[in-house]
């Protein structure tokens, strides 16, 4: 018989981590924690857990592959079981939050580190892996940091247990210390000299320098295909991304007015979020140059083969949490040097290469971190110490950090926790506590969803479909450039606006597209300016969060859209986030002061006539300006009986103010 061969030809065997496949099963075999450090696309991901397979590392478990985003775990997952001709889902699956593409025959499991952290919660030795592999360590995010800790003491008890972590450069020295100098192997591979390029003075628009030095670049070198010689820019989000692909192709195409010898430029756009088809253009061969404008995704997970010239702003976007006001806030900084570093060797792939450095030599040596600060130094803990609490660790201090957060991080996430009820006096998790642990959510949001369920409340349904809605990246789309068009969805948004809550609106627009039938649903958002992948999702956790409901032995109970119920249910979880009138379109945080605005998407927006007081779900920080996210008006009564903690002595003082 004929064996079906692959569809596409890989030439797998030529990646550097599959040249050396025998010398990486000899000291997999001979430790247990082993780090292998190699150039971006020299087959870590793609090669090592098919090396492992076909050794037989699989016969005694799974082997688990991590990834920090759920794209790459989807995209690497598709790759992997392409090479080795299996459907996937069958021996190669993946599995991310609220989306799992694995079965009974799963051998090879790629999956995002929140998941395998939730699966250690099930199980403590994780029993069913003969192999972990904690892929792109070095991005130190917080799940890949805690399950390092909690791998720390199971490597004792499991002695049969693989430990691989595969980082760049960056930081490995860091994971070999942590691991009792854990053996590290580099992965050889030729790379090429790069050219650094400094601006002598600070740059003022970073969009700006960057397209005309994407244009100098491709006026001054000509381009035949396959010369290698594509041009990298790192720029900071999805917004300056699609502001800088439009730029440029109107500069082009105004230079080619001038001058009929300058050629077409394929100009890629990319960032996580975005769709799996538009990503792999960009490993497509194509006759004309191309010009990808990219997030720090470009800088280790993604393989970008032709790269030539690299055009760094120096900046990128971080979240970053402030345990003084409680707030979280995306912030543009500056990268640190290792990642510029990082930017700047992506351009010396297949041969020398030149970088272009948005910034001053200065700025590189006095304004830059040597290393990215860890996520879980700068993040809200809530979560993670719910988690950790529920392992049994129940003095944080202890656990084994690699980079501990601070004092005042833990404690600030820890008093928030007992707030909510999910500890108790002594730190320890109550019951509400531990049936939070149950749901993969934020803190809130999971008390919300218990408290559903009790007492008067009795509208697990409807809250249900408001958590899912949260959840998803916002279904409104916004026009910021034509002002007539966000009129004109102003106008249509009125429509499905409950005029005292934007949760309720939330629970309305979700309740309206399932009404509308599956293949009219795109059309309807489209007219309605509905992101519709948002509430395709939304509508996908909703049913799967309902299984998890019942899994747990819980009824879903319905109030048939009480909206009074709904609300008060909702204040009795996100008591912590109330506000009180200040004055046009603005609030004040009860608990600190702090001023905040209305967002546009707000059913609030332009009231003249607004509730006194309302809770939202979190706050954006857009400039300098602090933005409440989804918000509902609530009663005074509420706010005493549920955060009586904060409130009692603060609202009198309200209270008496208003009577004088
Ligand atoms: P690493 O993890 O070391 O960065 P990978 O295993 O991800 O490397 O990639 C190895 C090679 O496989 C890359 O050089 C790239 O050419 C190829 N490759 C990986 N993923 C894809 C994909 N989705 N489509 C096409 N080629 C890919
Ligand atoms: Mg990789």
């Amino acid at each position: 018989s004929i064996k079906q061969s692959p569809k596409v030809p890989f030439n797998n065997k030529n990646l550097p981590a599959y040249k050396v496949k025998d010398q990486l099963l000899k000291i997999i075999d001979e430790n247990q924690v082993i780090i292998i450090i190699g150039e971006t696309g020299s087959g870590k991901t793609t090669q090592l857990p098919q090396i492992l397979y076909n050794s037989g590392y699989s016969k005694n478990g799974k082997i688990g592959i991590t990834q920090p985003r759920r794209m790459a775990a989807i995209s690497i997952a598709n790759r992997v079981s392409n090479e080795m001709n299996f459907k996937l889902g069958n021996e190669v699956g993946y599995s991310i939050r609220f989306n799992d593409l694995t079965s009974q025959l799963t051998k090879i499991k790629f999956m995002t580190d929140g998941i395998l952290l939730r699966e250690t919660l099930l199980d403590n030795l994780l029993s069913n892996y003969s192999c972990i592999i904690i892929d792109e360590a070095h991005e130190r995010s917080l799940n890949t940091d805690i399950l390092l800790g909690i791998f720390k003491n199971l490597l004792s008890k499991r002695r049969d247990f693989k430990l691989i972590i595969t980082s760049a450069t960056m930081n490995s020295l860091k994971f070999s210390k942590f691991f009792n100098n854990a053996i590290q192997f580099k992965i050889p591979g030729k790379t090429y000299p790069v050219e650094i390029m400094y601006q002598s003075v600070p740059t003022v628009d970073y969009i700006d320098s960057a397209i005309k030095q994407a244009l100098k670049i491709h006026i001054s070198t000509p381009h035949t295909p396959n010369d290698n010689s594509d041009i990298l820019i790192f720029m900071t989000g999805q917004e300056d991304i699609d502001i800088s692909c439009q730029l440029l192709s109107i500069e082009l195409q105004k230079l080619q007015k001038i001058n009929d010898k300058i050629i077409d430029l394929q100009i890629l756009p990319i960032y996580s979020t975005m769709s799996n088809s538009l990503q792999s253009k960009i490993f497509q061969n194509s006759p004309i140059r191309k010009c990808i404008i990219a997030t720090n995704i470009a800088e280790t997970s993604l393989t970008l083969n032709h790269i030539k010239f690299v055009i760094d702003s120096g900046l990128m976007k971080l979240k970053i949490y402030n345990p003084k006001l409680n707030i979280d806030s995306l912030q543009l900084v500056p990268i640190s040097k290792a990642q510029a570093i990082q930017r700047s060797g992506r351009a010396g792939r297949i041969c020398p290469g030149i970088a272009f450095r948005l910034y001053t030599l200065s700025s590189y040596e006095n304004e830059m971190f040597d290393n990215p600060i860890p996520e879980i130094q700068r993040s809200n803990l809530m979560n993670t110490i719910l988690l950790l609490k529920n392992l049994n660790i129940n003095k944080i201090n202890n656990f084994p950090f690699i980079d501990p957060p601070s004092i005042e991080l833990i404690e600030t996430s820890q008093y928030e926790l007992w707030s909510i009820g999910a500890l108790n006096n002594y730190g320890e998790l109550t019951n509400l506590g531990k049936e939070m642990c149950k749901y993969p959510i934020d803190p809130n949001l999971s008390k919300l969803l218990i408290i559903s369920n009790q007492g008067n409340f009795q509208c697990c349904e409807e809250i249900l479909k408001i958590i899912s809605m949260l959840s998803v990246p916002s279904v409104f789309i916004i026009s910021k450039k034509n002002i007539k068009l966000q009129e004109k969805i102003t106008k249509i948004r009125e429509n499905f606006q409950i005029f005292d809550s934007d949760h309720l609106t939330l629970l309305n627009i979700f309740n309206q597209f399932q009404n509308v039938k599956e293949y009219e649903r795109e059309k309807w958002c489209l007219k309605n300016y509905f992101n519709y992948k948002s509430l395709r999702n939304a509508i996908e956790i909703n049913s799967q969060l309902r299984q998890l409901v019942i899994k747990n032995n819980k009824n879903i109970t319905t109030c048939y859209n009480n909206w009074e119920i709904i609300k008060e249910c909702i204040c009795a979880s996100f008591f912590a986030n109330a506000a009180e009138f200040f004055k046009h379109n603005q609030y004040k945080l009860i608990r600190t002061g702090l001023e905040m605005f209305i967002p546009i998407t707000s059913s609030f927006n332009g009231l003249n006539d607004l509730p006194k007081f309302i809770i939202f779900n979190d706050i954006i920080l857009t400039g300098t300006k602090q933005q409440m996210n989804y918000i509902t008006a609530v009663k005074y009564d509420w706010l005493i009986k549920y955060g009586k903690i904060f409130y009692s002595p603060k609202l009198k003082g309200i209270n008496s103010r208003e009577n004088q």
